[in-house]
């Protein structure tokens, strides 16, 4: 059945893009955090969407589960088959056209294989700016974006991946395109699709192409860090930062002091221009005149009583968010961690966080809490690195359902999310299962059994199936 099935997958998109078992490259079978390890039966990159669409009638008729696949940055592990061999991975690197530019629309069309650094880069050239930032922006891809809803450091002043997209062309699980690419802001002819497919993590259907706001970049930006001594203090200056007439806040990024002690354990050639502190806030703002807006965030800082450096030009702003970017490569280097991407009322933070502070050190003496994340959207990245001289593995293996119990207990309690902006993938779906109401689960499930009865568009991810594990 197999050879008969990776022929007709041949013929879908050429021989020269269909690779089996024995010749496929790591880099499409394991995830950016190196969790999950898989097999496939074969990874097929189709060139357009037309290919597209005969990749995922081919193996609807061979009852094949896909997994898509854009850049194969996702931290939850959704992007990556099972260990079973029987899935097809559609990796959707080939298809990176830049369909159009509409500036007086402020819009512009991409194929979903286009990588978000060359999507900003295209939109720059035209005058404009496409907003969407995150870490791993030099490789993952508009349509793993729109899949998994990114947020990243701009979301307080543009919104996530949602807020950014103004249509999308999907394939069905039938095999069928979708074409929804509007360009418009005002459509209410009916329930929003475009909005279903955002953020359902290739289980639904396959975004091959997406439309995007763009805006007008700001005259000026300006960069600083700051030292902060508390997180009360740190959350009373983003209430004052943000609502500034002056200048607009476009980021702001928190890093406890464990964070930037592994940059610079790690990374000691990246500078770190402040003395050490419990805190350490990355801000960024938006002006019409640069001068005007220094000179009012120097009066709120002097209200507040932080120490603070002002990048002075863009190669010394680069340098301070290079400081927050280092934060995750400099965790992966210290070996594997305790993951929570949580989102909590603003107004909540300092509660949990002090509540941590004596929770987990009861369930693991000497934990490491590594903080760090997007502060202005009540999304912080709260991460358990293993005791000094503990076995990142081992530590792992004893204390991680533990450990997820405790915080997520806590946000949960406080009316926060347990997953913000990296979704649900493998990593969390038992999570969802315990934690999502029992209403929200059966419509989810109603919207899944509709849109893909047979369950072969990334089955097991996000939802769990009958019988599957944690
Ligand atoms: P993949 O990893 O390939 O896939 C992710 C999920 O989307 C999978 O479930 C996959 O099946 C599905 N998928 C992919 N493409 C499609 C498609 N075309 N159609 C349907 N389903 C599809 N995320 C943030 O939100 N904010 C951050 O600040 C952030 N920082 C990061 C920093 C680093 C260093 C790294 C490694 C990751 C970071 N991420 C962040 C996570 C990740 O980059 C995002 O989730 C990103 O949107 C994934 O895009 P991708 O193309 O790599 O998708």
């Amino acid at each position: 059945m197999n050879q008969g099935l990776l022929d007709e997958l041949r013929a879908c998109v050429g021989a020269a893009h269909v690779a089996c078992e024995g010749e496929l490259d790591d880099g499409y079978l394991v995830d950016a955090r190196k969790r999950y390890f898989g097999r496939a039966l074969a990874v097929v990159r189709p060139g357009n969407t037309a290919e597209a669409a005969a990749v995922v009638r081919t193996c609807a008729a061979h009852g094949v589960p896909i997994v898509p696949q854009g850049g194969n940055t996702g931290l939850v592990g959704g992007g990556v088959p099972n260990d079973s061999g029987r899935e097809v991975v559609l990796q959707l690197g080939r298809m990176q056209s830049i369909r159009s530019i509409d500036p007086d629309n402020l819009s512009m069309t991409v194929d979903a294989g286009c990588v978000l650094q060359q999507v900003r880069e295209h939109a720059r050239t035209h005058g404009l700016l496409f907003p969407l930032s995150i870490g791993s922006q030099g490789s993952c891809t508009i349509g793993g974006n729109m899949a998994t809803n990114a947020g990243g450091s701009q979301v307080v002043h543009y919104g996530n991946a949602r807020e950014l997209c103004l249509g999308l062309e999907v394939v069905t699980a039938a095999g069928e395109i979708w074409n929804g690419l509007s360009g418009l802001r005002k459509d209410n002819s009916g329930y929003d699709l475009r909005d279903l497919f955002i953020g359902s993590e290739g289980t639904l259907g396959i975004i091959t192409a997406a439309s995007l706001k763009l805006f007008a970049p700001p005259a000026a930006t300006l960069t600083a860090l700051l030292a902060c001594a508390d997180i009360d203090t740190a959350i009373t200056l983003l209430a004052r930062l943000r609502t500034g007439t002056t200048a607009q806040l476009t980021g702001f990024e928190v890093m406890a002091r464990h964070a930037m002690q592994l940059v610079a354990s790690h990374f000691p050639q990246i500078p770190q221009p402040l003395k050490p502190a419990p805190w350490t806030i990355l801000v960024e703002f938006a002006a019409d005149d640069e001068e005007r807006a220094r000179d009012w965030l120097h009066a709120r800082l002097v209200e507040t009583d932080c120490d603070a450096v002002t990048a002075s030009n863009q190669t010394q702003a680069d340098a301070l968010w290079r400081l927050r970017d280092a934060i995750p490569l400099a965790q992966a280097r210290e070996g594997l961690n305790i993951k929570h991407d949580i989102a909590l009322p603003v107004s909540q933070i300092g509660g949990f966080l002090r509540e941590m502070d004596t929770a987990l050190p009861a369930l693991v003496p000497d934990v490491r809490t590594v903080v760090f994340g997007h502060l202005g959207d009540g999304n912080l990245h709260f991460n358990l690195q293993a005791p000094e001289g503990v076995s990142p593995a081992e530590f792992l293996l004893r204390h991680e359902a533990n450990c997820n119990a405790c915080v997520h207990d806590a946000v949960m309690t406080r009316g926060g999310s347990f997953a913000a902006e990296h979704g649900i993938g493998r990593l969390r779906r038992s999570e969802l299962a315990r934690r999502k109401s029992p209403v929200a689960l059966a419509m989810m499930r109603s919207i899944k059994q509709a849109l893909d009865p047979h369950n072969l568009m990334n089955p097991g991810r996000v939802l769990q199936d009958a019988g599957q594990d944690a």
